[in-house]
């Protein structure tokens, strides 16, 4: 018998004609082990089979038929792994087919017609009883498999926490190594080495900050966490800035870069930065997986209501049978060539799901191995007004030196960005916390400030809020600098009444993008 069945889902629900009747049938199944409750009404059967039974055994003659409503409801109420025999004793008179039409079509009912021989009641009794053991079996096996598919969904759910702390814990050291590297390619000494060794550190640093992104993505992705916006997207726009993530790779690698784009502006609807990343994504993948002097190309083809992106590169080319598989996480081509090219398996799963996101599709197509691969993206074209603006002017404007506050706690991450802020003509004040920041903002004419979120006492949340508040400072431009980037975090910056929320470790170009922008009231 299963451990998890106490005595009274062991027992029988006896309902006896008279007293006389339970005790007979009682004594009998005792005889076999079989624990009986006699009942004496039908209300008590059904209060006595909701703490537990094994089965009900029924006579005729103790039932009116107000009483098989609340039968019928008890037995159709039944949780799924559950179907409580019930055995019916009927009276010569009783007519079956009533019964039945009445409780609707119950697999688990049968009916035995008076006089019953003793061993045609047992036997019936011994399979119902039976039967119900097997059903304890069965909720035994739910639950056990309820449990582990939660253990597995906590344990899920621990590892998606681990990927985005990790990631945070991470960008964290980024952060000053990206503003320092930064500062040291401003200063240009003539010294060629330098430079290289320079350019060596930026590349492998963007290398990591692309593989922590892509982490931190994909934790989004299994919590269904990743928003993208819906902005006017120039679409020469995102090739070019994807072109640009690749320019260094492409230079390593001797690649020629050959992109074909439409002359005049196409547009779609959608997220600039996550159409940037699903593009440099693919061109990253087209030179990784290429020869050194061989040449990739980005082709941009329009017709009046989709647009197409094509990434063609000449290089290993996927076989047939992976074509569809590659788009899966952690999928791999396996050949020793894309093993010692690295990566994680996870960018073209991020790809799909972004582009999925904009309402639009991606495939892949390969002649085979050795003959190269092109990654499609097709999406719903949008026709702009000529002569509406767009938001996205950024390059055309200059950047005026300004007063910019910098508030950090961790002292690498402030010194280095006050630096960068300097370099680029900006006159800085540093603050390690956020009552000094406020101290400053009350004697100096501050335009700008850059906050850390995380700190002790007052957060950069509180102290944005402290900011608004104030009549001299409520005008200022707040730019939130955090190691969560997620779009909840991102909400809570701007709710607190940041400008802009910046994801650690910030970069060059990102600075002076911000730095030109207009917050948005
Ligand atoms: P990663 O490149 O980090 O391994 P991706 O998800 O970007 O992960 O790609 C998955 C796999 O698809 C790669 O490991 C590689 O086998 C294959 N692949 C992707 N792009 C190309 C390409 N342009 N040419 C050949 N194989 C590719």
């Amino acid at each position: 018998m299963n451990s998890r069945v106490d005595h009274l889902e062991s027992r029988v629900i006896l309902l006896a004609p008279t007293p006389n009747d339970g005790a007979f049938t009682s004594k009998l199944l005792l005889d076999l082990n079989v624990s009986t409750t006699v009942c004496t009404s039908m209300r008590e059967v059904v209060d006595e089979a909701s703490r537990g039974a094994a089965m009900l055994v029924l006579a005729t003659e103790a039932i009116e038929s107000r009483d098989l409503l609340a039968l019928g409801k008890c037995l159709r109420d039944q949780p799924p792994w559950s179907d409580l025999p019930t055995l019916f004793l009927l009276s010569p008179s009783a007519d079956r087919l009533a019964y039945a039409r009445y409780l609707g079509n119950i697999p688990s009912i049968t009916y035995l017609k008076r006089p019953i021989e003793v061993v045609a009641l047992v036997a019936s009794v011994q399979a119902g009883v039976r039967d119900r053991h097997r059903q304890y079996a069965l909720r035994e096996h739910l639950v056990q498999q309820e449990n582990q598919s939660r253990a597995l969904i906590d344990a899920d759910r621990r590892k998606d926490e681990f990927l985005a702390t990790l990631a945070h814990e991470l960008r964290n050291p980024l952060s000053p190594l990206r503003s320092g590297i930064d500062i040291l390619l401003l200063e240009d000494d003539g010294n060629h080495d330098r430079v290289a060794v320079l350019q060596m550190m930026d590349r492998q640093l963007q290398q990591m900050v692309r593989l922590v992104d892509d982490l931190l993505d994909v934790s989004r992705i299994t919590r269904d966490k990743l928003i993208v916006t819906n902005e006017l997207v120039e679409v020469q726009a995102v090739i070019k800035a994807s072109i640009e993530t690749v320019r260094q790779l492409l230079k390593d690698s001797h690649i020629k870069l050959k992109s074909v784009t439409p002359c005049e502006p196409v547009y779609v609807h959608g997220d600039f930065t996550r159409l940037t990343q699903v593009v440099s994504n693919l061109l990253n993948n087209a030179v990784k997986y290429s020869e050194d002097n061989s040449e990739v190309e980005v082709v941009i083809d329009a017709n009046c209501e989709q647009v197409s992106i094509s990434v063609r590169d000449t290089g290993i080319g996927i076989p047939p049978e992976m074509l569809s598989k590659i788009f899966e996480m952690f999928t791999q081509v396996d050949s020793s060539l894309t093993r010692s090219r690295g990566g994680l398996g996870i960018g073209l799963t991020l790809v799909r799901r972004i582009v999925e996101m904009h309402g639009g599709t991606i495939s892949a197509e390969s002649r085979g191995v050795g003959l190269g691969s092109t990654f499609s993206i097709k999406l719903r074209r949008v026709h702009v007004d000529r002569n509406s603006t767009l938001i996205d002017d950024r390059e055309s404007q200059a950047v005026s030196p300004k007063r910019i506050l910098v508030v950090d706690d961790t002292r690498a991450a402030r010194v280095m960005l006050s630096k960068l802020l300097r370099k680029l003509g900006h006159e800085v004040v540093e603050a390690e916390n956020a009552r000094t920041a406020l101290a400053h903002l009350e004697t100096d004419p501050l335009e700008m400030v850059f906050s850390d979120i995380g700190m002790p006492e007052m957060d950069g949340y509180a102290l944005a809020k402290e900011i608004r508040k104030s009549n001299k400072t409520s005008e200022l431009v707040l730019v939130a600098l955090t190691g969560y980037g997620q779009d909840s975090d991102k909400a809570k910056a701007l709710n607190a009444g940041f400008n802009f929320h910046l994801v650690k470790p910030v970069s060059y170009a990102m600075l002076q993008s911000i730095l030109k922008l207009k917050p948005i009231s």
